[in-house]
């Protein structure tokens, strides 16, 4: 069986067990970091901050620029690791590859990012200025449902800044963060500015407490992420916790029936509704008939299957227990009167992957758990609205703000929902709306805890301190000295 990190503690160590979704076999375990485990690689990495943050800006973007080329290089290798232990088809797993390598681009840029600004002649001789410092040790604690990608949202800014790096990535499907650290020590960066930490709560509550770790950038479910918050902040670190997500797409009666019901089968049905950014509330205002029909009809022709077959639109679910926990929804929304018009808990496969098929619910109410709950699986649940005041409503009412999107044709509507809307990341006929790689990643209310959202100048801002300096050099020609010294400030006209 193949072993994934390893533990000073030897035989006592704990380990958890690594699978197939698409089997429902394991094919490896992980052993899980204990606290002196954590603490021996925490030691390393501020060990490593002190040189690391002496290389100049230069020699640290040709190591981003060396990794990017050998994560380009990997991209196939990279997405095939995704698959065999999350389970997304390959080409949704390559997509994934694709969005994290645009984070290193960004990071490449690092000279011209960490730029500080300069005013000359703030008081007659005297100039201020502010530049940007790296933190230390920056940790980051990821989810299964982008093995790949997330960390890569958080790693290439944080390093490129002059910060270490620990990556304690999700237990369920931990080989990519080892091909990740792989990847680095080829492109040439020094022992311990990246480390991979494998482990469980145990290992984020050892980061979360050590006095030597500065910041923690976390992606996860909304419950850890207020706990890595408020248990960060306890230690007076800088956190950043990304929670889950209930998106809605908004639907007017003037948008386009086909093209918003391609974009709803995407976005609710992509990656098994595995993502953060997943569409799983369909807000339709007016009549949903037509639409309802039209996302079944495609909702029933999706192909769920391994990801490794290249003629499966959906592969299975994370584990066996998230698949029952997603059917457990589909069940209460039954019992509470929606109506299930594609059923997913019935699909027919052979073996014992984790699969769950396509499931549209319609005539749900916002008191249904199917509504209230992030779901985290291919369930797409219709709520109907007489009007766009009543929709905006609903989603601002929810306490999710992660993603949403409006379909239309009027810019006017588009614009209202635009400005009023209390979510984080907004698409107009887009359904699922990540910003790229030089904007930044994050949701409001409670699908992010602190206050920076994650990569572009937000990540980078986090990921420094600000500097600001009053310099005044004497003048050793020898400028009339008063003799007089002020203990006011200066009353601003005299400046
Ligand atoms: P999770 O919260 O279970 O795990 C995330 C990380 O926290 C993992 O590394 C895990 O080991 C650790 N962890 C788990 N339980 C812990 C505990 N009790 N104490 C301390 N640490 C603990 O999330 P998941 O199931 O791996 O991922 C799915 C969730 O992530 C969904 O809710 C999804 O919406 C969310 N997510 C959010 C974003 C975003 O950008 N907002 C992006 C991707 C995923």
């Amino acid at each position: 069986m193949k072993q994934i990190g390893s533990s000073i503690d030897g035989a006592a160590a704990r380990i958890a067990p690594v699978f197939d979704p698409a089997t429902g076999a394991q094919t490896a375990e992980v052993v899980l970091a204990s606290v002196a485990d954590v603490d021996r690689v925490v030691q390393a990495s501020a060990t490593a901050f002190a040189s690391w943050r002496d290389t100049s800006l230069t020699a640290r973007s040709r190591i981003l620029f060396a990794f990017r080329e050998l994560a380009d290089r990997h991209r196939d290798d990279l997405a095939r690791l995704i698959t065999a232990e999350h389970g997304k088809v390959l080409e949704d797993a390559r997509g994934e590859v694709a969005r994290g390598i645009e984070v290193i681009e960004f990071a490449c840029g690092i000279p011209h990012l960490m730029k500080g600004e300069f005013s000359e002649d703030v008081s007659t001789g005297v100039d201020a200025s502010s530049i940007r410092q790296p933190l230390g040790v920056v940790a980051g604690i990821t989810p299964f449902n982008f093995p790949v990608m997330v960390p890569m949202w958080m790693y290439p800014v944080a390093i490129a800044c002059g910060n270490t790096f620990i990556l304690k990535p999700s237990e369920r499907d931990p080989s990519p963060s080892d091909m990740i650290a792989e990847l680095w020590s080829q492109a040439g960066l020094p022992d311990n500015v990246f480390s991979v930490v494998h482990g469980d709560a145990e290992a984020v509550n050892a980061l979360l407490d050590h006095p030597l770790v500065a910041a923690v950038s976390f992606v996860g479910s909304t419950p850890i992420a207020r706990h890595v918050f408020e248990r960060g902040h306890a230690s007076a670190k800088r956190v950043q916790a990304l929670g889950g997500a209930k998106n809605h797409a908004v639907v007017l009666p003037d948008a386009d029936l086909d093209s918003t019901a391609d974009a709803l089968i995407a976005a609710g049905y992509g990656s098994a509704g595995e993502r953060c950014m997943a569409i799983s509330a369909v807000v339709v205002v007016g009549d949903a008939d037509p639409l309802v029909a039209a996302v079944a009809e495609r909702a029933r022709a999706l192909v769920t299957g391994p990801g490794t077959d290249p003629t499966s639109d959906m592969g299975p679910l994370i584990t066996q227990v998230h698949r029952d926990r997603v059917a457990g929804y589909v069940d209460s929304a039954e019992a509470d009167g929606a109506d299930i018009v594609v059923d997913g808990r019935g699909l027919d496969i052979v073996g014992d992957g984790f699969f769950f098929g396509p499931t549209l619910v319609d005539r749900v109410t916002p008191d249904m758990s199917v509504y209230r709950d992030e779901i985290f699986g291919p369930v797409l649940a219709v709520l109907r609205v007489d009007t766009l005041d009543e929709a905006i409503a609903l989603v601002n009412a929810n306490p999710f703000g992660n993603g949403t999107a409006i379909f239309t044709r009027d810019g006017y509507s588009a614009r209202r929902f635009r400005r009023d809307v209390s979510v984080g990341m907004v698409g107009i006929n887009v359904a699922i709306p990540v910003p790229m790689a030089y904007y930044s990643f994050g949701g409001w209310k409670q699908s992010l805890f602190g206050d920076a959202h994650i990569h572009g100048m937000e990540g980078v801002r986090f990921n420094t301190r600000l500097k600001s300096i009053t310099t005044r050099w004497p003048d050793d020609q020898g400028a009339a000295d008063t003799g007089r010294i002020a203990l006011h400030f200066p009353s601003g006209d005299k400046r």
